[in-house]
C-alpha cells in the first residue's frame, strides 16, 4: 500500500483528463453532495459532511479539510451509465421512406472519483441487468467497459446507512482500479492508496507516493472500522427471501400503503433500481421521429398498465411490489439481492418509510400464507 497527499490527488485528476476520461466526482449543488464533472480537488466538499435520517438530509460544516467526509448524496453513479433520458434513434424521411440513425455512437470515457463500496456493488449488479446475453445494453456496456473507478472507502456511516448487514462495504475490497482511505490525524492528511487493476498501477505510477507504513495503514483501517461501529441501521436477512415470498397477504402492506405516496423518489434514488419506458415523439410534419427511454418506476400507475387493464392500482400492491423484487425476486432473476444497504431511499422518502424497520416489523408478525 501507498500513501498520496492533496497535491498528487490533484496530480491524479490532471493525469486521467490528459488520458481523455471525463473525471467524475462528489461536489455541492441544491444543497445536497451529488456526482458532476470535476477539473480539480476544489471541485470537492471539503470540510462538509452530511447527516440523513429517515425523510431527513443536511450538510453540515466539520472543523477540518476532509474531502471525502460525507457518506452519499441522492444521485447514484447510474446516472451516467443508465441516464435518466436518453434518445435511443432518431428516423428523418428521405423519399419515400425513413433514414434511421443511431443516437447513441459517442462513448464517453468516464473516471469515477470517490464511488463508495456500496454503489461499486451497485454497478456490479446494474451489470447483471445491463450485460445480459441477449439482452446487453449496447450503451451500457460501452460506457462500462472504459470506466476508471477510485474508489473512497467510508469513514463514516451515515444515519440510514446498512452496508454492514447487506455485506457490501464500507470498505472496497475489489472491482476498482484504485482505493482511497482518507486520514486525517491531528496535523496528518492523507490518503492511503491501494491498486486494484493494472490500468491503476499504471496511473499510479506516475504519482508522487510513500509506502504506507504499518502506523499509517492501521489509522487507515481505523478510519474504515469507524464507519462499520457506528452504523446504527441493520437489516437481518436471514431467510428473508421466504419471508418476503410468504407473506403476499400480510396486513403490514396495507398499513404502509397508508402513509405512503407512491412518489416514486425511492426508486429515483436506489442505485440499483432500473425500470425504464419507451416514448415515441413525431414532429407535425411526420418527417422527423425519436424515440426516447426514460427513468420508470414501478410506483408510477401507468408502469403496470398492460392491454386490458392495470394489475397494481393500489399502492399497497406497488410498494409490495417494488419491496419483494428489492429483497427477493431480485435473488431468484440475478442472484443477488437488488439492495446494497445505501439507504437512500429512506432518506430521500418524503414521509420516511424505512424498509429496514418494515423488514423487521414483517419478522417479528409474520403471517404466513399456504405456499
Ligand atoms: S416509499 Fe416513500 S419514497 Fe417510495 S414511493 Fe412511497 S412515499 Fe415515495
Ligand atoms: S433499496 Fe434503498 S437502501 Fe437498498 S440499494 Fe436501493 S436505495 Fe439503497
Amino acid at each position: 500500500m501507498k500513501t498520496l497527499d492533496k497535491i498528487n490527488l490533484e496530480k491524479l485528476i490532471g493525469i486521467l483528463k490528459q488520458e481523455n476520461y471525463t473525471v467524475i466526482g462528489p461536489v455541492i449543488k441544491d444543497g445536497a453532495v451529488v456526482y458532476d464533472e470535476i477539473d480539480s480537488i476544489k471541485d470537492l466538499p471539503e470540510g462538509w459532511e452530511d447527516e440523513q435520517e429517515a425523510g431527513y438530509y443536511r450538510l453540515k460544516k466539520r472543523n477540518d479539510n476532509a474531502l471525502f467526509s460525507y457518506v452519499v448524496g441522492p444521485q447514484s453513479w447510474k446516472k451516467f451509465l443508465f441516464p435518466q433520458k436518453l434518445k435511443l434513434w432518431q428516423a428523418v424521411r428521405e423519399g419515400r421512406g425513413f433514414n434511421i440513425e443511431n443516437s447513441n455512437s459517442a462513448e464517453p470515457k468516464y473516471a469515477f472519483l470517490g464511488i463508495r463500496s456500496c454503489e461499486l456493488k451497485a454497478v456490479f449488479i446494474q451489470d447483471k441487468v445491463f450485460d445480459n446475453g441477449m439482452f446487453a445494453d449496447s450503451y451500457y456496456n460501452n460506457i462500462r467497459k472504459n470506466i476508471f473507478i477510485i474508489s473512497v472507502n467510508c469513514t463514516r456511516a451515515a444515519g440510514t446507512c446498512f452496508c454492514v448487514s447487506m455485506k457490501t462495504g464500507p470498505k472496497a475490497k475489489n472491482g476498482f482500479d484504485l482505493a482511497l482511505t482518507e486520514v486525517i490525524n491531528n496535523n496528518e492528511h492523507y490518503f492511503v492508496l491501494e491498486q486494484g487493476s493494472e490500468k491503476g498501477t499504471e496511473i499510479a505510477s506516475k504519482l508522487e507516493t510513500n509506502d504506507a507504513d504499518d502506523k499509517q495503514i492501521k489509522a487507515a483501517e481505523a478510519a474504515v472500522k469507524n464507519a462499520e461501529l457506528n452504523m446504527k441501521r441493520t437489516m437481518n436477512t436471514a431467510g428473508i427471501k421466504e419471508l418476503l415470498y410468504n407473506n403476499h397477504d400480510h396486513p403490514i402492506w396495507s398499513q404502509i400503503a397508508s402513509r405512503c405516496l407512491s412518489c416514486a423518489n425511492c426508486t429515483m434514488v436506489c442505485p440499483t433500481c432500473f425500470c425504464s419506458n419507451i416514448e415515441d415523439t413525431t414532429d407535425l410534419t411526420g418527417n422527423h421521429t425519436e424515440r426516447w427511454r426514460r427513468w420508470d418506476s414501478c410506483f408510477s400507475l401507468d408502469y403496470s398498465k398492460v392491454a386490458g387493464g392495470n394489475f397494481r392500482t393500489s399502492v399497497k400492491a406497488r410498494y409490495r411490489q417494488w419491496m419483494t423484487h428489492k429483497l427477493a425476486s431480485w435473488i431468484d432473476q440475478f442472484g443477488i439481492s437488488g439492495c446494497v444497504g445505501c439507504g437512500r431511499c429512506i432518506t430521500w422518502c418524503p414521509v420516511g418509510i424505512d424498509l429496514t424497520k418494515e423488514v423487521e416489523n414483517l419478522r417479528n408478525s409474520p403471517k404466513t400464507i399456504n405456499k
